[in-house]
């Protein structure tokens, strides 16, 4: 199989659209008309280009409203045609897309569209090139791909054959073992695209919610499968339609493009890509502060029962631990983190994960098409392996921890002088929480997906007084890591104001697992933490009906709680910093969701504290 993109995957103009697809490597692209009609110079310079650039123009698409016309629109249909036959032969290009018609008012009778595919496929051949026929879910007579094949097979010219698109195939449910029956030299392309699982109408989620494979939640494998096994081995080409998509750059949708590609063909047992590193853990997690002002953060880590128990060797950097956690406070004045702090404000700029293999993360990443990123580091000191990750924080992959060889172990001194915190049981990173810009949602999933294998869950839609928020959240398969996104439409939410805060930082909250959360709760100073009304406590006990004693201790600790079965799940959530805000938790008897059913408490809690959320954007707009 060959990789392509169609034009319309990407955003930017035609010629961006070629450099960025060849920039990571694919093959070729197929033309949507749309794209050269607003091209300023002559289809023969995007075939030069093309050419230059390594890419094969596989096809050109689409040609509509072609079959079962009137007789005199029909003969309009063939001059219509020719002219693009004429386009078709400036771009050097030998197949053509016919999908299938939606007018109403057109004939249906199988006998006779498959004679006007047989008209086309004559012209189409006289120019020495090919026509392939696409079933599109919405066609109003051919909707499926059983019945574009039934047609080509009538027709049965030598250059008529299918276009299969796996949205089609898949949205529609289409049986895909018929697919044996169909000989793999018909089948001219496939077109590749995932969704989301939701129901709408098919056009509308066509347009407007396709993404690439890995992103979505349809099993695009499943008809690749079948391909496979019936020894087709043609173009794929990702036809993404997405109001997201033309929302980023070419050269990111070209990236993610060529990320869903390796991932998938990997899932297909095909695999390019180095082995997927197996992530154990959250090894640290990074915060920057200008030094001046660090004094609040550092009051409020020993307040949360985190010790400072090492000094980086040649930097402004301290690390305090608890348990299996690590944060490091970098408060340097220099170099990225302190770029990252003079943007952002107090902020995450780095996570660290702890896999197998730090260097088989890193060279994953790197074939993947992530950024890497070299820190500067002084004599002796440990060389940790990076990419850019969200929002351009850094992403750390670590090695598995060997006595005297931890990453504090080698670049940190004990601390002379340690913060005095009281152990209030915190064991391990639960679970991080970043927010990102609708339009890189989907983007970020196939990102931690494909490198890290942590699978995605259905999108959750979070109410929130301010606005909707989308989140979907990713996991390990042993839950060791855990990773929530959550990006909103409005600017009001709270992960509208947490980016117009902090000018798009990533990380919102991190969230901590505790022995005994209750007892850790009572020992966290009440004015850290996120004050928690008290007719949620009232209707808590009508849901669960609780015990009264249970209801006043979950009350006056300021502690949140959810059950699902025989899971249950309390957790609270301090002050945000800088829009940031830590949250203890802890799971007990299997309990393995976020606590999402709290979530709309969180955020109108927090709203309450910004007051008017209208007021503090106008404030933080500087008007
Ligand atoms: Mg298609
Ligand atoms: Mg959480």
């Amino acid at each position: 199989m060959r990789r392509a993109i169609a034009t319309v995957s990407m955003a930017g103009s035609l010629l961006e659209k070629l450099e960025a697809a060849a920039s990571v490597g694919f093959e070729g692209i197929e033309l949507f008309e749309a794209d050269l009609t607003y091209f300023p110079g002559k289809p023969e310079e995007v075939a030069a280009r093309a050419r230059d650039l390594g890419l094969a123009i596989v096809a050109l698409q689409p040609f509509r409203d072609a079959e079962g016309l009137s007789a005199e629109e029909r003969s309009r249909m063939l001059d219509r045609l020719e002219r693009k036959l004429d386009l078709l032969a400036r771009l050097d290009t030998h197949l053509l897309l016919v999908c299938s018609q939606t007018r109403p008012d057109t004939v249906g009778d199988p006998d006779r569209l498959a004679e006007d595919l047989r008209l086309i496929a004559e012209r189409v051949a006289a120019r020495g090139a090919r026509v392939g026929y696409e079933a599109l879910a919405w066609g109003r007579h051919v909707n499926d791909w059983r019945q574009a094949w039934d047609l080509v097979r009538r027709a049965d010219h030598p250059a008529l054959g299918l276009v299969l698109d796996t949205f089609h195939m898949l949205i529609k449910r289409s049986p895909l073992a018929p697919l044996r029956e169909v000989s793999p030299d018909k089948i001219f392309l496939v077109q590749t695209a995932d969704a989301p699982a939701i129901t709408m109408d098919p056009l509308f989620w066509s347009r407007h919610y396709r993404c690439f494979p890995g992103q979505g939640e349809l099993d695009v494998e499943s008809v690749l499968r079948e391909l496979f096994a019936i020894g087709w081995d043609g173009w794929l080409s990702h036809e993404i339609f997405s109001d997201d998509f033309r929302s980023t750059s070419a050269r990111q949708a070209a990236v993610d493009g060529m990320r869903s590609f390796l991932f998938l063909e990997e899932r297909l047992g095909r695999p390019s890509l180095p082995a997927r590193p197996h992530a154990r853990g959250v090894g640290f997690v990074e915060f920057v502060e200008a030094s001046e002002r660090a004094q609040a953060f550092r009051d409020s880590l020993r307040a949360l029962g985190l010790l400072r128990t090492h000094r980086h060797r040649s930097k402004n950097v301290e690390l305090y631990r608890a348990g299996d956690v690590a944060i490091v406070l970098n408060l340097e004045d220099e170099g990225f983190p302190h770029a990252f702090q003079l943007l952002h404000g107090l902020s995450v700029a780095a996570i660290a994960i702890e896999t197998d293999s730090a260097q088989k993360a890193k060279q994953r990443a790197e074939a993947l098409g992530a950024t890497p990123f070299v820190s500067p580091v002084g004599a002796g000191e440990l060389i940790i392996p990076a990419v850019r990750g969200v929002a351009g924080s850094l992403l750390f992959f670590l090695d598995p921890p060997r006595p005297g060889a931890t990453f504090h172990e080698i670049d940190f001194v004990p601390d002379p002088d340690p913060s005095g915190a009281p152990d209030i049981g915190l064991t391990k990173v639960d679970h991080l929480a970043q927010v990102v810009p609708p339009a890189e949602l989907a983007s970020w999933v196939l990102f931690y997906r494909a490198l890290l294998g942590l699978e995605p869950e259905h999108r959750t839609d979070l109410v929130d007084p301010r606005g909707p928020i989308v989140s979907r959240a990713l996991k390990s398969t042993d839950g060791a890591v855990r990773i929530v996104l959550n990006s909103s439409p409005s600017q009001t939410s709270g992960a509208g104001r947490f980016l117009a805060r902090t000018a798009g930082a990533g990380a919102q909250h991190v969230a901590i697992a505790c022995r005994d959360l209750l007892a850790a709760a009572r020992q966290i100073p009440n004015e850290l933490k996120l004050p928690i009304p008290e007719n949620y406590y009232v209707d808590l006990e009508a849901r669960f009906g609780l015990e009264p004693a249970f209801i006043e201790d979950l009350r006056s600790a300021g502690v949140l709680y959810d059950r699902i079965g025989h899971g249950e799940f309390l957790h609270l959530y301090t002050r945000s910093m800088n829009g940031f805000f830590f949250e203890l938790l802890e799971r007990r008897g299997g309990y393995d969701r976020y606590g999402e059913a709290n979530t709309p408490v969180r955020l109108a809690a927090q709203a309450e504290l910004d007051r008017s959320p209208a007021e503090e954007l106008t404030r933080m707009r500087g008007r």
